[in-house]
């Protein structure tokens, strides 16, 4: 599997763009007032807008206007003051109009970029654009024998078609890109990411060449809507890709279909060019103009997004820059640190605990940490007694299991009725010390003489006289005090 930026596949360098729709979380339709809510019976949705019914005329929902500002907002883009609806024309059972409403020529959100981690190397995507359109209806195949079923429902559902720059070189940088967008859209509340539901779903153009060479052509394979078959299907393009082209083929511009059963991805058609869809502008919707109060108002009206909440943890609780960007994977997760940091004072253990400890267990049991057993205020009460002293990191592990399998008892509870108590009584302390030294005389003569590695040997046999309970830290002092 490619991993890293700049890794070749057996020579080649690959090179992916995406196009990802996103479904906006409106309520009603993007030009008409049907609802949006998925699971409907068939066709109990789609009113004559939808329809197509002759003299029926689209309206424009400002609430899919207002979802693309927050959107550009969010990735630095430019918001257009003037972008422009397009008819994009085809034939097709499920799109009644015999056209879908898009934007072409003049998009409302241009340029911009997202921006994440790739193990720790910091990456970025430059975007084109993202535009407003309507989705079509969908056919339906089974429970039909020799027909096929038309469900309108969702024909006219608002979406918000993401495009990207061809940067991406590998099959896991397209994954990682393709979480954090799905991260930015959900974060900001404009789509509910449900990939199961389609509300998310990416197009992955995928192209090989030799480092150096012209752009190859591209395959897009169509409607990703898992990330692990993103990548499935992105390794199998781009080893088929090269095979053809080892064997003397030229690859051909196609649409493709991942099939998750077989693992492959098939052609579906060749390619259309821009031409075959003859866009014009819609005669029907007047340009969408944006007035630069309204991008002003949204801004101000929205939450503050994961790389600027990154940054204010990195500068108020002195995190890295990774450690912040890990804890701002979800507003859950970013809640749960604050919660924990501020109740604590202690950020940076908090960051820690939580990237470890918490981590791991969130993960072993597929839990959200929304849903986490063990609350931030529990955390960070654990924390404090790490913190203070009374408890060692082992004994903390301990006390986080009890926590997690929700034991009775707060934190001071567990550690009493466990007795994960540290020693930190330097009396009672040195007196262990004593004894360990006057049963150990060799290692004090090795010591003595020089053999720093006889340290390790003594503070080990004072662990184990005190049951582990003593403070390392406190141990090493008092031995050096003792040995002179
Ligand atoms: P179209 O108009 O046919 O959709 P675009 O030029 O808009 O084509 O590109 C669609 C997507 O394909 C974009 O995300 C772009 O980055 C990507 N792309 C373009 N050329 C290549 C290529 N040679 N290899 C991989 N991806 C590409
Ligand atoms: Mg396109």
């Amino acid at each position: 599997m490619n991993t890293g930026k700049s890794a070749l596949v057996h020579g080649y360098e690959v090179v992916i763009g995406f196009e990802t729709h996103a479904q906006l979380s409106t309520r009603s339709k993007i030009f008409s007032r049907a609802s949006t809510a998925f699971g409907a019976e068939p066709n109990t949705q789609a009113c004559a807008v939808d329809l197509a019914l002759p003299g029926t005329l689209p309206v424009m929902n400002r609430g899919a206007v207002e979802r693309a500002i927050e959107f550009g907002l969010a990735v630095g883009s430019h918001i257009a003051p003037r972008s422009i609806f397009a008819r994009k024309n085809y034939f097709y059972p499920d799109l009644p109009k015999g056209y879908q409403i898009s934007q072409f020529e003049i998009p409302v959100v241009q340029g911009g970029r997202v921006e994440f981690f790739l193990e720790d190397e910091k990456r970025s995507v430059r975007l084109v654009r993202a535009h407003l359109e309507e989705d079509a209806g969908k056919s339906l195949h089974e429970d039909f024998v020799g027909q096929t079923g038309i469900d309108l429902n969702r024909a006219g559902t608002p979406l918000l078609e993401i495009v990207t720059e061809p940067d991406m070189r590998s099959s896991a940088e397209a994954v990682a890109y393709a979480k954090e967008l799905h991260k930015i859209v959900t974060w900001i509340g404009i789509c509910d990411g449900n990939m199961q539901e389609g509300s998310f779903r990416c197009d992955a153009n995928v192209s090989v060449r030799k480092p150096g060479a012209p752009l190859g052509t591209r395959r897009e394979i169509k409607n990703l809507n898992s990330f692990k078959f993103m990548q499935q299907a992105i390794d199998f393009e781009v080893r088929w890709q090269i095979e053809r082209i080892e064997d003397g083929h030229a690859i051909k511009q196609a649409t493709v279909l991942f099939n998750p059963d077989t693992g492959e991805t098939r052609a579906m058609r060749s390619k259309e060019d821009a031409a075959d869809y003859r866009y014009f502008p819609d005669p029907d919707l007047p340009p969408l103009v944006i007035a630069d109060e309204w991008v002003q108002r949204v801004r101000d009206a929205m939450t503050e997004l994961p790389r600027v909440m990154a940054q204010r943890f990195q500068a108020e609780y002195g995190l890295s820059e990774y450690d912040a960007t890990v804890l701002t994977q979800s507003r859950a997760m970013a809640a749960y640190f604050e919660a924990a940091a501020k109740a604590s004072g202690q950020p940076k253990l908090a960051s820690n605990w939580i990237m470890g400890e918490v981590a791991r267990r969130l993960n072993a049991g597929e839990i959200d940490i929304a849903e986490s057993p063990v609350s931030a205020l529990q955390l960070a009460q654990l924390i404090l007694r790490i913190a203070d002293g009374t408890i060692s990191n082992n004994a903390a592990k301990q006390v986080l299991d009890a926590l997690w399998n929700r034991e009775d008892g707060d934190v001071d509870q567990l550690i009493l009725s466990k007795g994960l108590k540290q020693l930190n009584d330097s009396d009672a302390l040195a007196k262990i010390v004593d004894t360990v030294l006057a049963g150990n005389p060799k290692n004090v003569e090795e010591y003595k003489g020089g053999n720093g590695k006889a340290l390790n040997a003594l503070v080990g046999q004072i662990m184990k006289a005190s049951q582990g309970k003593a403070n390392p830290q406190q141990v090493n002092e008092l031995l050096r005090k003792k040995m002179g």
